[in-house]
């Protein structure tokens, strides 16, 4: 292979990269020319802070309303209590043992890292016990998986999954392919956005399998987020025969527009990467403060949906436990 032409950062410059992380509110303040008095919301939160330097890079400087700043700024709104919000509304908790979660028919999720390359405070999993098992492995996927022939697909969560060494994925992915009706691994991944110097040749090679197919879903919520390095990335994902789609969360005050929605499609197009899911907020505490009225985004999401290319326009989807699948926010009832 040829990829290490192709990225130019080498195998461990990302664990260096993480190491130098932002990891308190007032550094951020002060790294982005940011006044007390402009940031007076910001605070300290019992979810800490975590910024790695390039996704820190794409923040305006004295901005105090960037859309990536607001995605990993804590806000003294955390600390709000609102009704209807609660520490785990996907009933997940009860998982965390075992680290699988099995909500749909023929797919899993494994839980396969704890922690993050940043924290979005919007966190679905902010509040998820990933301490109270760490001795729990990878006996339990592969208990859940041979017990269970119907699951063809398993997903790769977190935390990010990315953060597990490329000989520890490498073995994962070897596991896995040796389960005969597993068909595809999925890796959610925010790496390719926050620290794309983590999509190394080592990756590539480690990924690689010859049965199964590899789908890598990206987390990008802001055509800001996506600058050379994230489509350098990307680019060496595409150079592999990965199939590669993007997530994203519509949150008041970063995206909330079907502008910025319909940019961010056609940048994520132009780089190579098909938008899969907007999700509508899970409602999970201290984030309240990023929800939008079910009715303003649908809206936004009808004028970008007639704005762009339908395979450009990804599916607004809401998270409701007990459901078989993600539910459809429905952009248009037949009168
Ligand atoms: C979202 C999700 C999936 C994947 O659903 P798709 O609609 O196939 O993308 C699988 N398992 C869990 C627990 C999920 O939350
Ligand atoms: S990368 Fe995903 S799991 Fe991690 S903090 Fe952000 S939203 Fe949560």
């Amino acid at each position: 292979m040829i990829l290490s032409e192709r990225v130019p950062w080498d195998e461990n410059e990302w664990k260096e990269i993480l190491r130098r992380s932002v990891r308190d509110a007032d550094t951020l303040r002060t790294k982005l020319d940011l006044r007390p008095e402009q940031t007076a919301w910001l605070d300290h939160s019992n979810f800490s802070v975590f910024v790695p330097l390039p996704y820190l890079s794409r923040i305006e400087p004295g901005n105090p309303a960037d859309p990536l700043l607001l995605q990993v700024a804590p806000s003294v709104l955390e600390q709000q209590e609102v009704d209807g919000y609660s520490t785990d509304p996907l009933g997940e908790r009860n998982s965390a043992a075992s680290r699988v979660l099995q909500k749909y028919s023929g797919r899993l999720l494994y839980i396969a890292a704890s922690a993050c390359p940043i924290h979005c405070r919007y966190c679905f999993r902010r509040h998820f016990p990933y301490d109270d098992h760490e001795s729990a492995s990878v006996e339990s996927l592969l208990a859940a998986l041979s017990k269970d022939k119907s699951i063809f697909e398993v997903i790769l969560s977190g935390g990010d999954p990315l953060l597990l060494s490329d000989c520890s994925l490498k073995k994962l992915v070897s596991e896995i392919s040796a389960v005969p009706h597993v068909r595809t691994i999925r890796i959610h991944t925010r790496f390719a956005v926050v620290l794309p110097q983590r999509v190394t040749t080592q990756l590539l090679e480690a990924l690689r399998d010859e049965r199964l197919n590899i789908v890598v879903v990206i987390h990008a919520n802001h055509p800001n987020e996506l600058d050379m390095n994230v489509e350098l990335a990307i680019k060496a994902f595409k150079s592999t025969d990965v199939t590669l789609l993007n997530q994203s969360v519509l949150l008041k005050g970063v995206n909330d527009s079907a502008t910025v929605l319909k940019q961010l499609s056609w940048k994520l197009f132009r780089i190579g990467v098909l938008p899969y899911y907007l999700h509508l907020l899970d409602k999970v505490t201290g984030t309240s403060h990023f929800d939008l009225p079910e009715e303003q985004a649908l809206s936004i999401f009808r004028t970008l949906q007639s704005s762009v290319p339908g395979y450009l326009a990804p599916r607004l989807v809401r998270e409701i436990p007990g459901r078989g699948s993600k539910t459809l926010v429905n952009a248009g009832t037949v009168s």
